[in-house]
């Protein structure tokens, strides 16, 4: 049976809390530099697709509207 005592809840919550921090870096004593600004003079950002290979037939698609090919077993039909 469960032996889930409310000190070892705590303990475990204690674990996860530092898991957690630790997962994000733990740089909550450094202060925030302020963003650079970029943006200005910078040339327009071309939204980028990615290109993804079709698992059946090889051809290269985008990943966000995959168009299909003649293959009856496409998986973007
Ligand atoms: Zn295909």
């Amino acid at each position: 049976m469960f032996e889930l005592s409310f000190g070892k809840l705590v303990i475990l919550a204690a674990v996860v809390a530092l898991v957690w921090f630790a997962s994000r870096g733990g740089s909550r004593s450094a202060p925030r530099q302020p963003e650079a600004p970029r943006q200005r003079g910078a040339a327009p950002r071309v939204e980028a697709e990615d290109m993804i290979p079709c698992p059946v037939c090889g051809t290269y698609v985008t990943s966000k509207r995959p168009a299909a090919c003649d293959r009856a077993d496409c998986p973007y039909r």
